[in-house]
């Protein structure tokens, strides 16, 4: 076999142990018995483990660094096809990530994290953030280390960044963010002067869950969301997997007191689960068979959710049906309260909770704290007061305790610091995407208010989905829209529907 042929040979046995480790931790979240924990760590731990050993071992260095130079990346043989090349270029990109990494300090931090998580959740419970504190100062230690390994790139916290969304640099989220707070920031103080002329009280009545479950079934089907290739479960956090385009499965978790939580999280896995099934099965085996980016995979579920299910045509489509469904809570509501309701704007200390507009600065909040506390060394003891007066900054409320403040996200428990920007950057290419896919899609608007959905899927599926990673998002972007990634679509389409809705 040749040096590629043996490449691929690896990726392939890499990609089924993900589709197991995977299938594994969907089970853990979904139908485990709760007795099984301790059995199920040691099965992901062993598989994380062989995973990790046949992308850094001997077959794929040998083979990997007779195409490419392993220290730079630089491609050996040039006249390659370019899509040669770049496939390359990714499959280095992950080894190149994983080699830098010495295994003792991949387990040490994995081990640390399980743990940390852990504590997280009873520091939360107790409303205790000294409980949590030793083992956040642990990690952003094990940070620091990992940075070394890794390289610096323009600031510290640009390695951790590029994890997440590669090549994004913190100049460019900053300068994005400083223009969304510059927008966004009156546009929410304008709107809660007269919060009073929305009232989403009808959303809190008691639906069942039984029909809810059944809705956001049928709304999943209607976005075109393959059940052939897929499934949904209940969860207590909604999420996502896919062990490969075939197979992808996500969860939704249902309230009998509250509408809107699990529609909206429905059709944000919907769109997620959309793009995992659009991939290209041809290469499921290796990056081109990837998301780009957590951004990207995020566009596509809020593009779903907030572009797609908080819309006047989706409503006039979906509205009927769900009065269908919950006759007593809502057949005397007109449509355009029921409209106003799913759209009220109102800050709030949590962010998973939080409205389409005010949800981007609870990232800001984040933000401005992780580059803090990896580019300045700030304490973390002094994390809650930096939290509640940046709250208090952002969104004019302070939390009344850490819980509900510093303590409320499991991300930086597990070692995710740099992941929050891509949740606003998701909303970003979201709007980008839609006002394309509205001007190339004939009719869009009333496509969607008759319920059709799919061609809104296909046009998704053709322009991004089935590129898989062959193109970074700065390209994507550039070849769909003709533009440079910007805030201003997105804060276009926030003012004019919000000016709107509360008659600014
Ligand atoms: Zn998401």
């Amino acid at each position: 076999m040749s040096a590629l042929e043996n490449v691929l040979n690896e990726l392939k046995k890499i990609s089924y142990l993900r589709g197991a480790e995977a299938l594994l931790s969907w089970d853990q979240e979904t139908y485990m018995p709760e007795g099984a924990g301790d059995a199920r760590s040691n099965q992901i731990a062993h598989i994380s483990t062989l995973l990790h050993n046949t992308l850094v071992g001997e077959t794929m260095s040998k083979n990997l660094g007779e195409l490419v130079d392993l220290g730079s990346g630089k491609i050996r043989d040039e006249s390659l096809p370019a899509r040669e090349q770049r496939r390359l270029k990714e499959i280095w990109r992950d080894y190149h990530h994983a080699a830098a990494l010495p295994s003792e300090f991949v387990e040490e931090v994995s081990k640390h994290a399980s743990r940390s998580q852990q504590l997280w959740v009873k520091a939360r419970q107790a409303n205790d953030f000294s409980m949590f504190q030793p083992s956040l100062e642990k990690t952003v230690e094990y940070k620091h280390r990992e940075i070394e390994y890794l390289g610096k790139l323009d600031t510290p916290y640009d390695t951790l960044l590029d994890e997440f969304e590669p090549h994004m640099t913190s100049a460019k989220v900053t300068e994005l963010f400083s223009e969304i707070r510059s927008r966004l920031v009156p546009l929410i103080q304008d709107i809660t002067a007269v919060k009073d002329r929305v009232d989403n009280s009808i959303l809190k009545k008691d639906y069942p869950i039984e029909q809810q479950w059944d809705f956001g079934m049928s709304m999943l089907k209607a976005m075109g969301f393959d059940m052939v290739y897929g499934r949904q479960d209940k969860s207590a956090h909604p999420f996502t997997t896919s062990t490969h385009p075939t197979d992808v499965r996500v969860t939704t978790r249902l309230m009998a007191n509250d509408l809107k939580s699990a529609l909206l999280s429905t059709l944000h896995e919907g769109g997620h689960g959309l793009y995992e099934q659009g991939l290209p099965g041809e290469e499921a085996d290796n990056p081109f068979g990837e998301a780009i980016s957590l951004g990207i995979h995020e566009s596509q579920s809020r593009l779903w959710e907030n572009l797609v299910g908080l819309s006047r045509p989706f409503w006039a489509f979906a509205y009927p049906k769900l009065q269908e469904y919950f006759p007593e809570s809502l057949t005397n509501v007109p449509e355009d309260d029921f409209y106003k309701a799913m759209n009220k704007v109102e800050p709030s200390l949590i962010r998973v909770e939080a409205d389409e507009a005010t949800y981007n600065l609870h990232i800001m909040v984040r933000y401005e704290i992780e580059k803090l506390l990896i580019n300045e060394n700030y304490p973390v003891a002094k994390l809650p007061e930096l939290w509640n007066d940046k709250m208090e900054e952002y969104l004019g409320i302070r939390p009344d305790k850490d819980a509900n403040g510093v303590l409320q996200d499991v991300h930086w428990s597990f070692g995710a610091i740099g992941y929050f920007p891509t949740y606003t950057l998701g909303n970003l290419y979201s709007a980008m995407w839609f006002n394309q896919a509205q001007q190339e899609i004939r009719d869009l608007n009333g496509k969607m208010a008759q319920g059709d959905l799919l061609p809104l899927r296909d046009w998704l599926r053709e322009k991004i989905h089935r590129h898989g990673r062959s193109k970074t998002a700065d390209e994507l972007v550039r070849e769909i829209t003709g533009e440079e990634l910007s805030a201003k679509p997105f804060l276009d389409y926030l003012e004019k529907k919000y000016q709107g809705i509360y008659g600014l």
